[in-house]
């Protein structure tokens, strides 16, 4: 079903009440109108009436005069007379009654008086009477004729009885009539107030008792006809009657019909508003609580989670202050290893140095004991000595090597451009013997430069490529290639070897000081080779570690910051 807006429906019912208002105004309109008609239909009637009975009545007593004349004869113009001014004096509007003679003479008159001139008039001149009045005696009939304006202005209408005295033509009796005297006398005995009475012959006026304004619209017009005169009647309400008779009742309708619609209409259209504004004010209503409650909930979780917070924050503070306490306590211990390291440096180097003159006397003098003793005391005499002249000579480079160790971290000079190609060569040439005694084949790519200490960077090739000829193969000669790549901020060097390799869980270890896999027969050695080198690579800010198989050689990486 399609849904009606909130204007279609007062808009219909505005339609429809106002349609039904007109259909109602229409038909108030039609009735008052057949009402009113009816009214002036009823005037009319009653004027017309009034005018034909006094006109009959009028006829009646010249038709009674001229019986009279034709029954008892000719009368005595006295008498005749006298007869008819009592007409005259009892019917109103007459100007005279006359006796015209055959010859169309008027011979008796009356009254006489104001009607002088009509005395032996010779009515056969005025040829509109002249013919009426010979249709009149042509036909024996009473007829009144057409109505004629005098000279003075006054309409008048003249009824001519014809006199037939035992077949024998005697004249006429003629009535004439002032037709404005003899209808404003008629009318007041019919109330005509508020109507205007007109009377025409043909289409000239003849007759109007008012001339105000008055509704032509509402003219109602009758005919009179009596003896041969032919006259219409119109009666016509004045706008006053009018509008007595309108009872407003239609207009009333209308306006209260059109207000009522439009009332309706309204009623409807609030009402309706009134409806989608309260669903509107529900709905939003609903929202509004779905949103506090929302909201509510919201809030309470936030409550929760702000307590959780200060909870978390409370630990994370704990956490903080805890940390930091730890980190105090590790800078503190680092800053103590640092300094215990640094006596030990000290210790280790002026206890090597110092220790290296003693040993040099020791050494000396066993050398010289076994030189000249050798063979000339018993032969576990022979044994001891060189046992101790072996002593001394690993005492030698055990003290050698850690007076190097020493060194690395008090020694260090002011990094400068170092050219790696160079150190390379340098340390080549170094490891000349033992590469030629071992026959061991070193390959490099070409090396940066970097700012470093130089002498430290070449013990550093040194060790790397002296232990990966020294932990060789034992089927195979010895191969060493060094290569150097560039890794962000820094440079990667390796030194990859085709020797024994290493478990991998002893990668850590090795870099420790002292630390070896191998007895001292195996392969001769101090373990202090890598610890030298991590402390050079650390001094210069970088890392070292190795990547190795057992049996499967092994590679020692280092970096270089750029
Ligand atoms: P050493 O004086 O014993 O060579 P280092 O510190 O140089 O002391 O080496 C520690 C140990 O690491 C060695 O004893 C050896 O077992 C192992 N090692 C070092 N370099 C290599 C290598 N290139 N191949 C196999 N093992 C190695």
């Amino acid at each position: 079903m399609k849904k009606i807006n909130s204007v279609q429906l007062p808009l219909f019912i505005f339609v429809a009440v106002a349609l039904g208002t007109v259909f109602l105004w229409n038909f108030a309109v039609e009735q008052e109108k057949s009402h009113i008609e009816r009214v002036i239909q009823l005037k009319s009637d009653g004027v017309n009436e009034v005018i034909s009975d006094q006109l009959e009545a009028r006829a009646q007593s010249l038709i009674r005069m001229a019986k009279r004349w034709e029954i008892q004869g000719r009368p005595a113009q006295k008498a005749w007379e006298s007869d008819a001014s009592l007409y005259v004096s009892h019917y109103s509007g007459y100007q005279a009654i006359e006796w015209v003679d055959p010859t169309l003479h008027a011979r008796w008159v009356v009254p006489f008086k104001g009607n002088e001139s009509e005395v032996n008039k010779d009515l056969g001149a005025d040829e509109g009477r002249a013919s009426a009045l010979k249709a009149s005696m042509d036909r024996n009939e009473i007829l009144f004729s057409r109505p004629s304006k005098l000279e003075n202005g006054e309409n008048v209408i003249f009824l001519s009885v014809p006199i037939f005295r035992n077949n024998f033509f005697e004249g006429y009796i003629v009535g004439n009539f002032r037709i404005k005297e003899v209808l404003d006398s008629f009318l007041k005995r019919e109330s005509t107030e508020g109507y205007s009475i007109k009377l025409f012959s043909a289409n000239d006026e003849v007759y109007v008792n008012k001339a105000d304004s008055f509704g032509d619209a509402w003219a109602q017009d009758s005919e009179i006809e009596l003896y041969g005169a032919s006259l219409r009647l119109r009666v016509e309400p004045s706008y006053n009657t009018l509008h007595e008779m309108q009872s407003g009742l239609s207009n009333l309708i209308l306006a209260a019909g059109l207000t009522v619609s439009v009332l309706v209409a309204l009623m409807v259209y609030f009402a309706q508003n009134a409806r989608i504004r309260a669903k509107a004010a529900e709905a939003a209503n609903t929202e509004l609580e779905r949103e506090v409650k929302d909201r509510k909930r919201a809030e309470a979780e936030a409550e929760r989670n702000s307590a959780e917070v200060t909870v978390k924050n409370r630990e994370l503070e704990q956490e903080i202050s805890e940390r930091k306490r730890a980190e105090e306590a590790v800078e503190k211990h680092a800053s103590e290893l640092e300094r215990s390291n640094r006596e030990l440096e000290q210790f280790a180097y002026v206890a090597s140095h110092d220790l290296q003159e003693p040993l040099r006397v020791i050494s000396g003098y066993v050398q010289l004991l076994a030189k000249r003793y050798k063979g000339k005391l018993d032969p576990s005499a022979d044994e001891f000595i060189s046992f101790a002249v072996d002593g001394a000579n690993r005492m030698q480079v055990l003290i050698s090597d850690l007076l190097a160790y020493s060194r690395v971290g008090s020694q260090i000079k002011e990094f400068r451009e170092t050219d790696c190609q160079e150190v390379l060569s340098s340390t080549i040439s170094n490891l000349k013997p033992l590469i030629d005694e071992t026959n061991a084949k070193i390959t490099a790519t070409a090396l940066p430069k970097v700012m470093a200490d130089s002498s430290q960077m070449c013990q550093l090739f040194q060790n790397l490529i002296g232990n990966a000829i020294k932990y060789k193969h034992e089927a195979k000669y010895p191969q060493v290639h060094i290569s150097s790549v560039k890794k962000g901020s820094e440079w990667l060097f390796s030194v990859k070897d085709n020797g024994i390799g290493i478990d991998p869980k002893y990668f850590d270890r090795i870099f420790v000081i002292f630390q070896r896999l191998h007895g001292k027969h195996e392969y001769s050695g101090t373990g202090i080779g890598l610890s030298i080198c991590k402390k050079i690579v650390e001094k210069h800010g970088g890392r070292i570690w190795v990547e190795s198989q057992p049996g499967e050689g092994s590679t020692f990486c280092f970096t270089i910051p750029i």
